[in-house]
């Protein structure tokens, strides 16, 4: 669904992106990890062409990234972004939130969008908060109603970086519990965290980066039980 080919990026003389070949499969979860500076968030970013690369390419069901316009706008319709701060509009209400991208972008009714956001929060628990404004929900809270955001523009693929990093860990469970659903509901998702835990439970894949390269890629089990890299063996020793 996704494809990264020989894709190479550089902020200046850093080289962030190195030789990224990656391609995720429609329903494929993809957990991705490593160390601070790897190069995770901007990997992410490419996806959705937040970031530009320099050589390479990425596609999208067979199609190149386009560069700008339209094609673009619609371009990241189809790819749904969480991050670690929230980023929900603070002077909309949270059911505002949810129904902007579909009537704005995707043309649909108002009423239409209504029935589909409320059905969305109902699902990732938060219906009850539909008429609030951002502040007056919990982090935990916010960010799912970031991904009923995202999800309300039917995207193939889900991208999350780093989604519950900025969480009190009561509020973690939460959120990984509406990933983890998605995920067993068929989701296309790719996944920047440190929850190894839900690493293990949910990816079929995890993809570990040092210094702008993916040096190793396995399934979880493989990855955590028998790590083949001295990076991947040193980064696991750090954080497990
Ligand atoms: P973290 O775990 O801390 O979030 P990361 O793996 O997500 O790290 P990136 O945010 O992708 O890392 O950053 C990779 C490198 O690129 C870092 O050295 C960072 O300082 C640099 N970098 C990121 N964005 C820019 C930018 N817009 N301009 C210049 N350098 C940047
Ligand atoms: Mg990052």
């Amino acid at each position: 669904l996704v494809v990264l080919d020989h894709v190479d990026k550089w902020f200046g003389d850093l080289h962030v992106l190195q030789d990224i070949n990656l391609s995720i499969a429609r329903g494929e979860v993809v957990v991705v990890i490593g160390p601070s500076g790897s190069g995770k968030s901007t990997l992410c970013r490419t996806i959705n062409r937040l970031e530009t690369i320099d050589k390479g390419t990425i596609t999208l069901d067979g199609e190149p990234l386009p560069a700008e316009g339209k094609a673009l706008a619609s371009h990241r319709a189809e790819v749904g972004m969480v991050f670690q701060s929230f980023n929900l509009f603070a002077h909309k209400t949270i059911l505002e939130n949810v129904t902007l991208g579909p009537t704005k972008v995707r043309g649909m009714d108002k009423g239409e969008a209504d029935t589909k956001a409320r059905a969305l929060l109902e699902r990732v628990g938060v219906a009850n908060q539909a008429d609030k404004y951002p502040a007056q929900l919990s982090g935990g809270q916010q960010q799912r109603v970031a991904i009923a955001r995202a999800l309300a523009m039917e995207p193939k693929v889900m991208l999350f970086d780093e989604p519950t990093s900025a969480l009190d860990p009561e509020m973690i469970k939460e959120v990984l519990d509406v990933m983890v659903d998605l995920a067993e509901g068929g989701m296309t998702m790719v996944v920047v965290t440190h929850e190894m835990g839900f690493a293990r439970t949910a990816a079929n894949r995890v993809v570990f980066m040092a210094e702008g390269q993916i040096v190793e890629e396995n399934t979880p089990e493989a990855f955590f039980t028998d790590p083949q890299s001295s990076r991947a063996q040193d980064f696991l020793g750090k954080i497990l």
